[in-house]
This record gives structure tokens, C-alpha cells and sequence, in this order.
């Protein structure tokens, strides 16, 4: 019988205690190296523990999330305004919500791009696990 990567049973990553370091920005299999080398760019490496991060294919979906999370804060927000100040002019509106839209967005993005980081390496998805190829073509770390 020939044994495959798909084969091996692969000890569990618990996703709460990863999402917590990405959130923070950390490594997420030793929670003391840093994700990111810049503010959005993700070293290949820990540089704690030599994890392998480049597998990451966070893409879109951090932006995508994170406009989700501002959005419902940011219309909440326009109508409470509406709500507890109706004789209050629109202008002081258009330039409150524009500028926490903007700086909550600018704070949040790094934070969902490093959970979302650690949850598919948690999950063990695009190329964190031995059964994905990864961008070479080639099978785990075959090499
Ligand atoms: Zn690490």
C-alpha cells in the first residue's frame, strides 16, 4: 500500500488560540515572531520559528472583511447621529464618518489580514498542510 501526504494524520492546530495571534499580528504556530515585515506585507518566514507564512493566499478577503466590520459601525453611527441629534447640520456628519471610516479601516485591515492568515494556517489550508500543493507544483516540502 503506498502511503500519501493525504494519508498522514496530522496533530490538530486549535484556530481560537491562532486567531488570537494573528489578530495581534504574531506568528501564528509560536504567537512571538511577527506576520508582517511592513504594514501589510507578510514575511516568507517566521522570524521566530521558521513557520512557513508564504503559503498565505489571504487576497481580497481582508479588505472585503474589514469593509463589512467599519461599514456596519460607520451607518450605525450616521443614524444614532441622526437619531440623538436631529437639528445638528450635515456637514458635521460628512466629515466625521468619512475620517473614522478611513482611520478604523487603516487599523483594522492589518489586524483581519493576520486572523485570516492564522485561520487558514490553523485549517491547514493552501499549501499550510503536507496535502496542498503549493506554488511550485510540488506535493508538502518534498524538497
Ligand atoms: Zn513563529
Amino acid at each position: 500500500m503506498i502511503t500519501t501526504p493525504a494519508d498522514i494524520e496530522l496533530p490538530a492546530r486549535p484556530v481560537w488560540p491562532a486567531l488570537k495571534r494573528g489578530l495581534r499580528g504574531f506568528c501564528p504556530a509560536c504567537g512571538k515572531g511577527r506576520i508582517f515585515y511592513a504594514y501589510l506585507k507578510v514575511n516568507d518566514l517566521c522570524p521566530h520559528c521558521g513557520e512557513e507564512l508564504f503559503h498565505q493566499r489571504a487576497d481580497d478577503m481582508p479588505p472585503y472583511v474589514t469593509m463589512v466590520i467599519v461599514g456596519h459601525f460607520v451607518v450605525a453611527g450616521v443614524i444614532l447621529g441622526q437619531d440623538l441629534f436631529p437639528d445638528l447640520p450635515d456637514w458635521p456628519q460628512m466629515i466625521v464618518w468619512p475620517v473614522a471610516a478611513l482611520l478604523m479601516s487603516l487599523w483594522l485591515l492589518p489586524r483581519v489580514k493576520g486572523a485570516l492568515i492564522a485561520y487558514q494556517w490553523a485549517l491547514r489550508m493552501h499549501g499550510f498542510g503536507p496535502e496542498t500543493p503549493d506554488d511550485r507544483g510540488f506535493v508538502g516540502d518534498g524538497f
